[in-house]
Formats: C-alpha cells, structure tokens, sequence
C-alpha cells in the first residue's frame, strides 16, 4: 500500500540529484557511445498542469516525438556552452512521449531527448519551452479553522508533496495535495452539510461541506462518487469516499482547499489548509 508513496519518493531523489549542470560533452555533442536504433525526436512538449510551450519550475512536462520509449533523460538547455544545462529522468515514457518534472533553476530554451542507446534527439528549436519560476508559498493568513477542531481527513500514511502541491504552488494552485494510496478512505475534516457532490472534468469526484461557520472544504479527485449526497449532514470523521485520481491529477492525492466565509464560490477565498492539516495530523 506503499508504494505509491516510496514512487513519489523516488522521483523526488531523481529530481534532486539531476539538477546539478549537466557536462557540456554530455549535452551538446551527443552521446559518443555506441548508437543503434533511431535517434529519439522531438517534436512539441506541453505542461501536464496546462499550458503549451510553457512550464513553471516543478511541474510535469509532457514531451511528445518519436524513438522515446528509451529516453533516459531529458535536457533543459541553458545559455552557457552547458554549465546551466539542466537535466531530468523521465517520471513516464512511450515510444510517443516521456514525462519529466521541471527541474528546479531550469533556464528558457530548447529541449532535448537523450537515449544511451540511441543518442541525442536534436534541440527541439525553433520550440523554446519559457520555463516559469515557480512562485513563493502564498504568505499564511490567520488560519480559518481553529487547530483544536477537525480530523485529519486521510485516514493513512500520507506525504504533502513538493512545493507545487502546496497552496500558491504551481499555476494557482488553491489547495494542498495530501497524496495516499488510491482507496484510503477520506473522512469529514469539520462537520457540516454537503453543499457540491458532483463529478467535474478538473476536479473528478468531489464533493463540497460548508461548516456551520460559514466556511467551506472542498476535497477533489475521489476515486469512485461521493458517498454522501448534496444536502446530507456529515460529522467530523465521517467517511465521505476514497483518495483517487479522477479529474486531472496525477498520482493518487487528495485535493483539499478550505475557504473562509461565506464559502466555496459563494463569496469566500480560499486560504491555506496545510496549518489546519498539520494540526489535524498532530491530534492522530
Ligand atoms: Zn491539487
């Protein structure tokens, strides 16, 4: 039931140790090893999170070409004869595309497909991918839910992500990731009624509790329906569906945004939950 988990770990390691700057010989002349096979190609790349030709910092690329399916890694050129290359192993690969995350101080510019086996696709110019520098967590504001109230809404082992799971992370990102394996049951953080249980093509499965202060938490990307219905009364800790990855998400997370009075889209704004969510986990 872990493995989700220790994956995510993986490529956080993988991250890590492929941000250092990548040798020039290494990125810009080729392999020099034996080649076979057809060279890997490039021929456009798009932001998983949304976007075309443009990426911010930490979030997942997806490279689309031909000859990737043995990519081994995935060169984010910079302006200095390869001191500030950045490079990065792929998270997914198809003969028709690899999904790497965006290393972190990743300059503006081509990109490029390196396989061992079969050399180095050509930069993927006239294609500059304008790599976004991801922006500071949203500064925290007074927290909305008392720290002595709710239930931590995961009922597992569970990791927060990188700093574009955060709030304020990556492309407005209005919630935190709260990543466990597809199945844990997801409880009730507060009490409340349900207001939304619906299914959105961004959103998946979800389902919205407006508490009895006005405030609301929206949980996104449940695996199967909603257990409870739009209009049912629901108490802290109780089950209302599954961590899951519908909608877009990738990897099997809760999205979980709390919104300050008088709710979700109704006139509130969503502030960040990871205070609230720590002191839940605190309490077990
Ligand atoms: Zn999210």
């Amino acid at each position: 039931m872990s493995t989700t988990l220790t994956s995510r770990c993986a490529l956080a390691a993988f991250a890590l140790a492929f941000a250092a700057p990548v040798s020039p010989a290494g990125a810009h002349t080729g392999t020099g090893g034996a080649s076979f096979g057809a060279r890997p190609t490039v021929k456009s790349f798009e932001c998983v999170g949304g976007g075309r030709s443009q990426c911010p910092e930490g979030e997942l690329l997806r490279v689309r070409g031909e000859g990737l399916e043995r990519a081994d890694s995935v060169i984010f050129l910079g302006r200095n004869g390869g001191s500030d290359d950045r490079r990065a192993r792929p998270a997914k690969r198809s003969p028709h595309r690899v999904v790497v995350r965006v290393p972190s101080s990743a300059r503006t510019g081509p990109v490029r497909v390196v396989s061992r086996a079969a050399g180095a696709s050509r930069a993927s110019k006239p294609k500059r991918l304008r790599v976004i520098e991801a922006p500071a967590p949203a500064a925290q504001p007074a927290p909305v839910v008392p720290a002595g109230e709710g239930v931590f809404p995961v009922r597992a082992r569970h990791d927060f992500g990188t700093r574009t799971n955060r709030f304020g992370g990556g492309r407005g990102h209005q919630g935190q990731d709260v990543f466990a394996p597809c199945g844990t049951p997801l409880v009730a953080a507060l009490s409340g009624v349900v207001t939304w249980a619906k299914f959105q093509a961004r959103a998946g499965n979800y389902a919205v509790i407006a508490a009895d202060d006005g405030t609301s938490q929206a949980y996104m990307h449940m695996l199967k329906p909603a257990t409870v219905e739009r209009g049912a009364r629901v108490a802290a800790g109780q089950q209302i569906g599954q961590v899951g990855e519908t909608g877009r998400a990738t990897g099997c997370h809760l999205h979980f945004e709390l919104w300050t009075a008088p709710g979700w889209y109704t006139g509130g704004k969503p502030v960040d939950p990871l205070p609230a969510l720590q002191a839940w986990a605190a309490r077990g």
